[in-house]
């Protein structure tokens, strides 16, 4: 089970990536962690990663692909794997392309409007360290703890324009594993088993 999910900030993307690995016994593979684990690890790829991001500039899409196509090596990855967060662009795809041939390609849809909406309604409690929703809170307090709430900084109306335009899943990528045939979309609905249910239906497939 080769799996890449796709969604755009504030679908849950991260949450459900979650449930699938565990249902499935399967590798998380997000790029961040992939870097940091190379970083600490002083690898000769978190070394030269290391110098991009001290000089504060972008890791350059040669290297991203090689730390990625270094870690699907692996032997937990063998069986399958869920890359979440890579490929960012269409180049990255092609990359990937050349070193696994993905099984399925989920995007976890929601309209822009659909996630100001959802975002600017998440609020952290500041006793639990939880996220929670403004739908949920019991007398304006954690449903949970009790704790009290805030807004993250992210979750201000217009951080969270830059987010969405900086996140969109590219169309490019879209087009791209809808010609292989493997590419697959659901909507996130409000309840994160619910969503789950729908993903897992197309995993069954
Ligand atoms: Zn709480």
């Amino acid at each position: 089970m080769k799996l890449l999910l796709l969604g755009p900030i504030g679908s849950g993307k991260g949450t459900q990536a979650k449930l699938i690995c565990k249902k499935y016994n399967i590798p998380h593979i997000s790029t961040g962690e992939i870097f940091r684990w190379n970083i600490e690890n002083k690898t000769s790829l978190g070394k030269q990663a290391q110098k991009f991001v001290n000089a504060g500039k972008l890791v350059p899409d040669s290297l991203t692909n090689e730390i990625v196509a270094d870690r699907l090596k692996k032997e937990d990855c063998q069986k399958g794997f869920l890359l979440d967060g890579y490929p960012r662009n269409i180049e990255q795809a092609h990359a990937l392309d050349k070193i696994v041939s993905l099984d399925k390609v989920i995007l976890i849809d929601l309209s822009e409007d659909e996630i100001i909406k959802r975002l600017s309604n998440r609020r952290m409690c500041k006793i639990c360290r939880q996220p929670t929703n403004t739908e949920w809170l019991v007398d304006g307090k954690c449903e949970k703890c009790g704790g009290e709430v805030y807004v993250r900084d992210d979750d201000k109306p217009e951080i969270i324009k830059v987010r969405l335009e900086t996140n969109k899943v590219s169309n490019e990528i879209i087009n791209f594993y809808k010609d292989k045939g493997i590419f697959y979309k659901i909507n996130a609905t409000n309840e994160v088993e619910q969503t789950f249910e729908l993903l897992d239906a197309i995993l069954k497939q």
